[in-house]
């Protein structure tokens, strides 16, 4: 590799952003451009307006060039569309702010940054940068793998098509992060997440990211596509289970402890695994734990390891009918086809009076089945009278690396790369630059 290459971010979509420039930004065409500003379109066009409302108007993109050091602020962005979490924020951002036109007189936020400090907004915005050194490190190398694995597959491959239509009443998505046009990233959750600048101090990230600068994982000499999750509930998951068929050597099912579990083959076996509250890494049984492992954001979810949530038959018809846009009737049945080795559903079985349906993958499943998001496809329902009652395990898509399973881990003495060999079987690290 060359050196630190630069990456594109798309912040979020919106007609109308504000902001502040700290530093003399510069502005092709206008020249340089300090101070609040605002941005919007009008008649087909962005529009921007400095301080002293002085406007300008560009019929597709504007791009404000930031001198090293130089910082914005966006003012009231929004975030976490569609999960629990969402809501608006200001945030400060180093390197280049790109305005994109969209299609619906719409504009897409672009932040142009070095890749070693995006890393280190994404490991500050993941999880809490009080945790020991060695989780950070391994964080920041992961993260930085999954990205410039990205990065290389966008080059090499063409786009993989993940949205089949339906087909023989099966409704099978994922969600490739090849699928992004105009930046290499988002901000969300979606790829990683990314809020700018951390809040508070950040040394010990900048820390953590100096010292393993460059250093990837390398599984047979190519960059690991590094993927990983909030909580695995005790077994991580395969690949194919959330993406495509296909079997990737270092992405299979593991124990999250220092012992095995053994595989999960039946649905009874699920239900036993999804019902018992088995030692593992990310089972944390200490609340004030949650807090030093958690960032903010996130420390509502308390009970990721095993949770529950409820339904009424009505609220449940009405949740499904919104959000996976087919109407099922009256719901008679919800019936798991298929799991991955950590409980996780793949294929989904819906049955209602007007229309019998299969969903998956794992994702999907979450996205058709709560207002927001289920916390994860590993789940087993209860029906008592007109209450439908999910029990489930684990926190996202469960491949790979377990964040919180990590971090426990990082607390017990772990290193880095014991870590990350937990997770990710057969790889290696090494510096690319
Ligand atoms: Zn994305
Ligand atoms: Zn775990």
């Amino acid at each position: 590799m060359k050196g630190e290459p630069k990456i594109t971010v798309g912040i979020t979509e919106t007609d109308e952003i504000k902001g502040i420039l700290e530093g003399e930004f510069y502005v092709e065409s206008l020249g340089p451009l300090t101070g609040p500003f605002s941005a919007r379109i009008e008649e087909g066009k962005i529009h921007i307006f400095d301080h002293s409302h002085k406007r300008l108007d560009f019929p597709q993109s504007i791009r404000l060039e930031s001198p090293r050091e130089a910082i914005f602020t966006l003012i009231s962005v929004p975030v976490g569309k569609g999960f629990h979490w969402e809501r608006r924020v200001s945030s400060r951002f180093q390197g280049n702010l790109i305005l994109m036109r969209t299609s619906g007189n719409r504009m897409t936020l672009i932040n142009e940054i070095p890749l070693e400090d995006y890393l280190t907004s994404v490991v500050a915005s993941e999880m809490n940068s009080s945790l020991p050194l060695e989780f950070l490190k391994a964080h920041a190398m992961m993260a930085r793998s999954w990205i410039l694995s990205l990065i290389e597959r966008k080059d090499r491959d063409q786009k993989i098509l993940s949205n089949k239509p339906p087909m023989n009443g099966e409704v099978i998505r994922w969600y490739s992060h090849e699928s992004h046009e105009l930046f290499d990233v988002c901000a969300e959750d979606h790829c990683q997440r990314y809020r700018g600048l951390p809040k508070g101090k950040f040394h010990r990230i900048r820390e953590a990211i100096e010292e393993t600068r460059g250093q990837v994982l390398l599984y047979q000499g190519e960059i690991c596509d590094a993927r990983y999750s909030k909580a695995c509930g005790g077994i991580t998951e395969n690949f194919e289970t959330a993406w495509e068929e296909r079997s990737v050597p270092y992405l299979r099912s593991i124990s999250d402890a220092p012992f095995s579990f053994p595989p999960l083959r039946t649905e009874e076996e699920a239900e036993r695994w999804i019902l018992s509250k088995p030692e593992a890494y990310c089972h944390i049984k200490d609340h004030s734990l949650v807090e030093r492992i958690l960032p903010e954001l996130d420390r509502q979810t308390k009970d990721f390891f095993r949770w529950k949530v409820e339904y009424d038959q009505e609220e449940l018809e009405e949740i499904l009918r919104e959000k996976s846009g087919y109407d099922f009737g009256r719901l008679k049945e919800i019936n798991p086809l298929e799991r991955g080795p950590s409980g996780r559903i793949k294929r989904l079985r819906i049955m209602g009076s007007k229309l019998n349906l299969v969903v998956g993958k794992e994702l999907e499943i979450r996205r058709w089945l709560s207002r927001s998001h289920l916390l994860s496809s590993a789940f087993t329902i209860k029906r008592e009278g007109p209450r439908w009652i999910f029990y489930g395990a684990g926190w996202g898509h469960g491949v790979g690396f377990c964040q919180i399973g990590a971090a426990a881990m990082s607390l017990r003495g772990f290193s880095a790369e014991m870590i990350l060999r937990h997770y990710f079987q057969g790889v290696e690290i090494k510096k690319v630059y």
